[in-house]
């Protein structure tokens, strides 16, 4: 209390020059009483963190040997900085690829390199699948009105619904096979189909995509074969939790900072190496600085999102009425290590306003304008169907996720310290009014 008087004080000193040019209510770090903490972030520790997580394509699929490093890894760093660590492990569906190729069999000069099968896609027997294509357009119950699929593989742009409807629909209209590729995209993208399908289904290069579908528009039939040698086996993935105890916790409450590890079959340095060294430096920050917080932070990594959020999933199933009730609010994080703009992401419009809009002026106070938008295709989307708070921030513009260019490269060291910034902001400036 004594400090945030005094805190008050020296902001009514030192800005009302500012607050004249500025309409909107200036809460700053001062205000709350908090102005001891000065977080140093280190762009060298981040990027050495995602260099080792990133350091091999597909090093970190979600069931394998590359994710369990990863989680030692992590588990190891939380240990190193001082927080309470604890594992969650859960059964899941491991599935790795060993060879996808597409052959034009009836014009070999045709090649098609760079194609992906999609995670979960049924394997082709040994010698692959032939048949005719069939272009589709983006796959939707209307494109096979008055097209005939059975016996033929299906030519499907991006976009829309799922990967797993509309392979599912491309089988149940009799297809063989589904090849996909995005209209708006670069080079074959990797994507889940969330359970294992009953039809191969890979993905191809946008170019290789056009090339097919102006040699069907030719008017003759052309012939391909797709081969997939996958295997999908029962495996296990972990969360690791990373606790930060709070100075006096008189409610019980926690706030969830999460970011998940696992990768598809890329290095995954953006999506979501990133994430994870941003939450282990916003950890070390507190606890470096033993900044005293009302409540606890659990900074969690979640395995196995991939493949359909299984990590952050479990992770809420697994919480009481109780416990789901404790947590204050959500913080995810994945993709946040390219761009020059912020999105702020809530699973529909109705949820999570308040937490948003606290994020939001955040952001503006730092002088960014988030892009607000919906989305329940990360970490967040479990705890906000379970009634929490839940907030998913991403920067961007990032064209390169699930592709072979989400390398070391692409990460923007600065952008990083950005996210720090605003993430220990919350915590320590904004999220503590919910409480004090
Ligand atoms: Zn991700």
């Amino acid at each position: 209390m004594k400090r945030r008087t005094i805190g008050l004080l020296i902001a009514a000193i030192l800005v009302p020059a500012l607050l004249s040019i500025t309409s909107c209510s200036l809460i700053s770090r001062n205000e709350i009483g908090r102005d001891d903490f000065v977080p140093d972030f280190s762009q060298e520790r981040m990027l050495e963190t995602i260099k080792i997580l990133s350091a091999e394509d597909g090093g970190r699929i979600a069931g394998f040997a590359g994710e369990k490093a990863a989680a030692e890894y992590i588990a190891r760093q939380f240990r190193e900085i001082g927080l309470e660590v604890s594992e969650q492990s859960f059964p899941i569906k491991a599935f790795t690829c060993n060879n996808v190729s597409i052959d034009v069999i009836s014009d070999a000069s045709k090649k098609i390199e760079g194609a992906k099968a999609l995670t979960y896609s049924a394997a082709t027997p040994p010698g692959g699948i032939e048949a005719e294509l069939i272009s589709l357009g983006m796959g939707t119950a209307d494109e096979y009105k008055d097209k005939d699929a059975k016996g033929k593989i299906a030519l499907i742009q991006r976009g829309g619904e799922y990967f797993y409807i509309k392979t599912g629909r491309a089988y149940e209209m009799g297809a063989v096979a589904v090849v996909f590729y995005d209209p708006d995209g670069g080079e074959a993208v990797s994507a889940t189909l969330t359970k294992l399908s009953a039809i191969p289904a890979i993905s191809i290069s946008h170019a290789n995509g056009e090339m097919l579908e102006n040699s069907i528009k030719d008017g003759d039939s052309v012939e391909i074969r797709v081969m997939v040698d996958s295997i999908t086996e029962d495996s296990t993935s972990t969360n690791v939790i990373g606790l930060y105890k709070a100075a006096k916790n008189t409610g019980g409450m926690r706030v969830i900072v999460g970011a998940h590890y696992d990768g598809v079959d890329t290095p995954a340095a953006n999506d979501n190496a990133s994430g994870i060294a941003a939450i282990i430096e916003m950890a070390r920050a507190l606890s470096e600085q033993r900044i005293p917080l009302p409540y606890d932070v659990m900074f969690v990594a979640f395995g196995a999102e991939e493949i359909g959020l299984v990590g952050s999933t479990t992770f809420v199933n697994r919480m009481k009425t109780e416990e789901k009730e404790s947590v204050l609010a959500m913080l995810n994080l994945d993709m946040v290590g390219v761009g020059n703009s912020f999105e702020l992401y809530t699973v529909d419009e109705g949820s999570s306003i308040r937490f948003r809009d606290m994020a939001k002026e955040t952001l503006n106070q730092m002088g960014y304008d988030p892009a607000i938008l919906a989305t329940d295709r990360s970490d967040h989307a479990p705890f906000a169907f379970a009634g929490i708070q839940a907030l998913f921030i991403q920067a961007g513009p990032y064209d390169a996720y699930h592709t072979d260019f989400d390398t070391l490269s692409a990460i923007q060291p600065e952008v990083l310290v950005k996210v720090c910034e605003f993430g220990t902001r919350l915590l320590v400036d904004k999220l503590p009014l919910w409480v004090e």
